[in-house]
Formats: structure tokens, C-alpha cells, sequence
């Protein structure tokens, strides 16, 4: 069978499947099993294609029209611009992540510390280290699975660098000491009953616990508010990524924790995406003289 015999049979099978981008998804899945890029295909699509491997393409697209994200299926996602290892014990990062990432770049100075409450891949925590100087970073999940594919994108992605983060296992803020500079976190936010409604390559195959956010969403915005306070130095700052419809009530939260100067960025696909605000330490009655 030649390329274009295969492509064009992948993109049927995954329309059948009524696959939302089934000529793309088709031919990322060519590249990611023939070790070629999108032009090679394009420009040689008489090329004969290895038995073999046509095999095992056909695998992954039926696998594909199951509605395994496509990117468990190549096991990486591209994110700020580095491969991230990706399988079904994490989360897949987003491009909406992005903003987050490129928000909290504004501010970070070389040598800070910065918390990655959450990590999953540990995508957020590893960018901002690969492209700072000096800081050092903690990356919590709860999921000690997460946190092997986590060390592993660290080694892999961070290099020299790679002993700047450290993965810790626990339950929000139990196995954390120290303060720092930022905290940053992609928590989980969707509503329980929202649940069901996802797309069913994230209900049915990404991990629940890393988007089940409560009742309404927002109960890992409360938890962490309720005790960011004691690991953040004053003057540092709290990101979050939040849900489309969530800026207002997070912003809320955020005030009553303490939180100035708080702001809401959109991403690009000019959705609300991120709150961040500054955390400034109530004055003790000492301090203010009372
Ligand atoms: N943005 C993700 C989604 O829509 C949810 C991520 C999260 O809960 N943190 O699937």
C-alpha cells in the first residue's frame, strides 16, 4: 500500500468514527509510525509504506476512532515549545496552559522559587525552569503516577538543570515547606455535573481526579486559598488557570484570602484562562501598632 492509500484509509476509518479532525489526526498518526514529517508525505505520496509499520498503523487509528487522545497514542504533546511525555496517568497539557505559563514569565527573576501546585506532566513547573535562570522549583500532585511521568519530562527536558525541580507526593500543601516566590496552579476545575458532557477522549480516558473540581468547580481554588498563605513570602504571587466562566468567583476567593492587584488574562482563544493576583501578609496588631 502507498502513503496516500494509507492516509486516506486511516481518515476514512476515523471519519466513520465521526473523529473531529480525522484527515489531521490520520496523518500525524502516518508520521508519528513512518518517522516522517508532513512535507516527506506530501511531496512522495507514491511511496511504497512498510507492511510492518502498516500495521501497526492501522492499530493506533483504530485505537484513534476508540477516542484515545490522539497524543496518548504518540505519547507526547508539544508545550511551549518542548516534547512533554504523556500517557494516560496525566493530564494532556493544553494550549490554553500556555497563557498561564507565558503570564507568570512576566514577573519571574532569575533565582526565584516557584510551587506547582497539582504538576501532572509537571509541564507548567518544567517550562518556567527551562527558560529561567536559577530558580528552583516544587511540583505537588497527589497522583504518585503523575509524578513518575513529571520526573521523567524533568530529566528529559530540564538537563543540566534537572535538579531545580523536585517532585513531591501528597495532598495539596502536606508535604510542602519553605515559602516562595510563586505559587502556580492548573487544578482541577470542572464541575461534577459537567462531567459527563466532556468530549469522550477526556471523560472516558484522561484522569478524572485531575479535572473533577467539586460541586461547583471551585473546590481546589478554596483549599489552596485557604492555605497558600504560610508557603507564599509576602509580595509573592498565586496564578491560576481557571474554567471559561470562572474569573469572577475565583477573583472573589482570591480577595478574601488576601490577594491584591488581581487581574484576569484571556487566552487565545479569548476565553478568561488565568487569575493572578499578589499576596500581601495582614499586619499583625504588633506591627501596626494597635
Ligand atoms: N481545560 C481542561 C479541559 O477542558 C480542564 C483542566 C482542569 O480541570 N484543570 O479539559
Amino acid at each position: 500500500m502507498r502513503y496516500h492509500e494509507c492516509w486516506a484509509w486511516g481518515e476514512n476509518l476515523l471519519k466513520q468514527a465521526q473523529i473531529p479532525e480525522a484527515k489531521l489526526d490520520a496523518r500525524l498518526l502516518m508520521e508519528h509510525v513512518f518517522c516522517v514529517d508532513r512535507s516527506y508525505l506530501l511531496v512522495h505520496p507514491e511511496d511504497e509504506a512498510d507492511p510492518g509499520l502498516f500495521a501497526a498503523y492501522q492499530e493506533l487509528i483504530r485505537r484513534r476512532a476508540d477516542r484515545i487522545p490522539l497524543q496518548y497514542l504518540t505519547g507526547t504533546q508539544n508545550f511551549m515549545g518542548l516534547d512533554f511525555l504523556v500517557d494516560p496517568r496525566v493530564l494532556v497539557p493544553r494550549q490554553d496552559t500556555e497563557t498561564l505559563v507565558e503570564e507568570v514569565m512576566r514577573e519571574l527573576q532569575d533565582g526565584m522559587r516557584i510551587l506547582d501546585m497539582c504538576t501532572g506532566s509537571g509541564c507548567i513547573l518544567i517550562s518556567l525552569l527551562r527558560y529561567s535562570n536559577g530558580c528552583q522549583g516544587v511540583g505537588v500532585d497527589i497522583s504518585r503516577e503523575a509524578l513518575l511521568v513529571a520526573e521523567e519530562n524533568a530529566k528529559r527536558l530540564l538537563l543540566e538543570k534537572s535538579d531545580s525541580a523536585v517532585f513531591l507526593q501528597g495532598d495539596l500543601f502536606a508535604p510542602v515547606s519553605g515559602k516562595f516566590e510563586f505559587i502556580v496552579s492548573n487544578p482541577p476545575y470542572i464541575a461534577e455535573s459537567v462531567l459527563p458532557d466532556l468530549m469522550p477522549e477526556v471523560r472516558d480516558h484522561e484522569p478524572a481526579a485531575a479535572l473533577n473540581g467539586g460541586r461547583d468547580g471551585l473546590d481546589f481554588y478554596r483549599r489552596i486559598l485557604g492555605e497558600c498563605g504560610g508557603y507564599l513570602k509576602n509580595g509573592g504571587m498565586l496564578y491560576f488557570e481557571i474554567g471559561y466562566d470562572q474569573a469572577g468567583e475565583v477573583s472573589a476567593l482570591m480577595e478574601d484570602a488576601g490577594f491584591q492587584e488581581i487581574h484576569v488574562v484571556k487566552d487565545l482563544a479569548g476565553l478568561d484562562r488565568v487569575v493572578y493576583g499578589t499576596y500581601l501578609e495582614k499586619k499583625t496588631d504588633k506591627q501596626t501598632g494597635k
